[in-house]
């Protein structure tokens, strides 16, 4: 097998997963209330951008080679029933007809209500659960509102029941049949999730979000979310978190053909970007990391990396 390790070129030549940055999905935050940026102090160097900057930042972005950023927005206004999620006006529509003079960069609004209801949950709330079927018409709602703004892809993250084909349905019959639909379709309720909470503002007031997203246990239930959601109409389905599940990714891989994300959430960042900074690793962590990911089974990775990669690996 030494035969073939013996030089770079014969090993890259080997290699079975190429990383490359036409592969890889920046997040980022835009923040009603904000004018400039401001780090989000959980995670070296991620910021949060007004939508003064975010213009400038997007375009940067595309000049690094990206391809490909979800959008996640802050509003400066919260409500029980999360109503600026699908105002037309609101942070994330703004930010999409922003993005619209970009010829590259292809941007997905991440579609959920957890930074948009004052409880910080992912839904309605009916009692002191999420109502599912009361969210799914709210969730039209934003969808129809991404679609007009000039979303061509839209990226359902709340985990409630039916999501995918009440989006696809709405989306086709306002007439927005090419919109696609990336589907969190396993998103797990993970402890991963907590520097995240702090750049996008959206921990839960009470309670978790265990009875929507699924238990870390499982991986059998995570096939039957992701076989539901390739029938409900889902162009892509996603794995969340990304490293700790490369099994039910690699599952995922072998039981479908439709593509499939992963999304390395903001501990996976955090605690390998604070490892590297420390110089407790070195910096070929983060490429090994990502690496697994697509070796898991990944088409495309959803990675804060993203950026740090296309500016600093030649992938
Ligand atoms: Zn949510």
């Amino acid at each position: 097998m030494r035969r073939h390790r013996y030089s770079e070129t014969v090993r890259d030549l080997f290699s079975e997963t190429v990383l490359s940055v036409d592969k890889l999905i920046m997040p980022v935050f835009v923040d009603e209330n904000l004018t400039g940026t401001r780090p989000v102090s959980s995670m070296p160097g991620i910021s949060r951008y007004g939508l003064d900057t975010l213009p400038g930042y997007l375009a940067s972005l595309e000049d690094s080679g990206i391809r490909a950023a979800i959008l996640f927005g802050i509003p400066s206004r919260k409500d029980h029933d999360g109503t600026e999620a699908y105002n037309p006006r609101g942070i994330v529509q703004k930010s999409i007809r922003a993005a619209g003079t970009l010829n590259k960069l292809v941007v997905i609004p991440d579609l959920c209500m957890c930074e948009y209801t004052d409880s910080g949950h992912c839904g309605i709330l009916n009692g002191n659960g999420v109502s599912n079927d009361e969210t799914l018409e709210s969730y039209k709602k934003i969808a129809l509102s991404y679609a007009e703004a000039g979303a061509r892809i839209v990226a359902p993250s709340g985990m409630v029941d039916g999501q995918v084909a009440a989006i696809r349905l709405a989306l086709d019959d306002a007439g927005y049949n090419e919109v696609m639909i990336l589907a969190y379709s396993a998103k797990y309720a993970s402890t991963l999730y907590s520097p995240f909470r702090e750049a996008a503002d959206s921990k839960p007031a009470f309670g978790d979000r265990k009875s929507y997203q699924m238990d870390p246990r499982n991986v059998r239930e995570a096939l039957r979310e992701m076989e539901l959601d390739i029938s409900e109409g889902a162009d892509i389905i996603m794995v969340k978190p990304a490293l700790f599940y490369l099994d039910v990714l690699a599952r995922a891989r072998s039981r479908f053909d439709v593509p499939i994300a992963a999304y390395s959430v903001s501990a996976e960042y955090s605690m390998i970007m604070n490892g590297v900074n420390s110089g407790l690793l070195p910096p070929g962590s983060i490429n090994e990391a990502i690496v697994s990911i697509f070796r898991g089974g990944a088409d495309m990775v959803i990675t804060y990396f993203a950026e740090w990669l296309a500016r600093n690996q030649p992938v």
